[in-house]
């Protein structure tokens, strides 16, 4: 369905990529999911400059840092973004499958189904687009990301796929962003309490989410058949 796109726009990164979806081919059909982790403001930043309104989907997995939390008010005042669009899990779905909060310790993958994968579906319905922000250099399954790809039958679009840690960190220096508050701490990738340590590197730094797991990904990059979102054109 966006072959034209993909293959037109593929070759561009960040606002670049942005502008012309967000304002044009996208219009109040394209949603911005983000974790308002360690390198989150930068895409924040680039939408902001083009268009305030943008709906920003967080999902609260009621598992997370409450510097995220503070984090996410931090930059929500300063880019002036008005469309935060908070998603939490089922309450019926955490009673039956998480009465005691400790699903993530013994069957992960559905701990983040129902607190991520389910609430970003609810929220990204009604939308044709969505945004992430993912870069290649994470490595594993992220090493061959493509800019636009088409999954479940919408647009997925990932301006920073490109970037290397460099980029990011010149980005945050010139428009002088604050970063993650745990990041000075020793945080590389901030995800949820239970599923995330100190450790990692610039160029490696996933290694501290899901630590000793062999689970690298929450799923919200899969497909609704449970399968990693096909590549399309890089
Ligand atoms: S990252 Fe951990 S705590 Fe958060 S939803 Fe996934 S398994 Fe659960």
């Amino acid at each position: 369905m966006y072959e034209h796109l993909i293959k037109h726009l593929s070759f561009f990164d960040g606002i670049d990529i942005l502008e012309p979806l967000m304002k044009r081919h996208f219009k109040d059909r394209i949603a911005l999911v983000s974790s308002f982790g360690a390198e989150s403001a930068v895409l924040l930043h680039m939408a902001a400059q083009i268009d305030r309104d943008i709906p920003v989907i967080f999902l609260d997995t009621q598992k997370l840092f409450w510097e995220t939390i503070a984090y996410r008010s931090k930059l929500v005042d300063l880019l002036g973004l008005t469309n935060i669009r908070i998603m939490k899990p089922d309450a019926d779905n955490v009673r039956l499958l998480d009465a005691d909060g400790e699903l993530h310790k013994t069957d992960p993958d559905m701990c983040c189904n129902i607190r991520k994968t389910q609430p970003l579906q609810e929220a990204l319905s009604g939308y044709d687009a969505w945004i992430s922000g993912r870069k290649r250099y994470h490595g594993g399954g992220r090493t061959n990301i493509p800019a636009l790809e088409e999954a479940d039958g919408r647009l997925k679009i990932e301006p920073l796929a490109r970037f290397t840690p460099a980029d990011l960190k010149a980005y945050m220096e010139h428009y002088d962003l604050p970063p993650h508050p745990l990041v000075a701490e020793g945080y590389h990738s901030i995800g949820c309490v239970p599923c995330t340590v100190k450790g990692g590197s610039t160029d490696n730094p996933r290694a501290g989410r899901w630590a000793g797991k062999s689970k690298e990904e929450c799923g919200i990059h899969w497909t609704l058949n449970g399968q990693p979102v096909r590549l399309a054109a890089k």
